[in-house]
């Protein structure tokens, strides 16, 4: 069994004390519960005693995809993954691929919070990230309402290109240690 420190669920609760605050140890995982994409837990909060599910306010609300995907998927790309790798691994297309990490950009404040506890990565590298995947997705919406649909393979580009082209220092950056 998870400690409770490893739930990544902080309080949703407006009232706690434990507000929103993440890995402090107030949260116990006391029931689970079947939905579409899979197993959800309730937690509970022993600062505030209240109980709440774990599709609350939590990064993927309604994203009906396991999250464990997407966040794989975000790793993936930190490591230089291409999109295209990315989604054979993962078992989807990469205009798949690239709809997820376009709506986890849009929860990335959250998500870096996960990102930073999990991987050896660097505020810089994720703002790349986030950047590299809107960047891709301005240019896939382009291309799906143009003439043509882009060719497969167009997209797999990895963080190599993200970061000659946004880092003035591609050697400092984007190079996680240890993964
Ligand atoms: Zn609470």
């Amino acid at each position: 069994m998870r400690k409770p420190k490893e739930w990544g669920q902080p309080c949703p609760n407006p009232d706690c004390s434990h507000y929103r605050l993440m890995n402090r140890g107030n949260i116990s995982a006391i029931s689970t519960y079947m939905i579409q994409s899979g197993k959800r837990r309730i937690f509970y909060c022993n600062k505030c005693d209240h109980c709440f599910a774990e599709t609350r306010d939590t990064v993927f609300f309604d994203l009906r995809t396991p999250e464990d995907k997407v966040m794989m998927a975000l790793k993936m790309l930190l490591v230089k993954v291409g999109l295209t790798d990315i989604g054979f691994v993962l078992g989807v297309n990469e205009e798949t691929v690239l709809m997820w990490l376009d709506r986890a950009a849009q929860k990335a404040h959250e998500i870096n919070t996960h990102l930073l506890r999990d991987l050896p990565v660097t505020e810089v590298q994720l703002d790349e990230m986030w950047s590299f995947i809107k960047r891709k997705h301005a240019q896939q919406a382009e291309a799906d309402g143009g003439k043509q649909r882009p060719e497969r393979g167009r997209a797999a580009v990895g963080m190599d290109q993200l970061c000659s082209g946004v880092s003035p220092h591609p050697g400092d950056v984007c190079r996680p240690e240890n993964v």
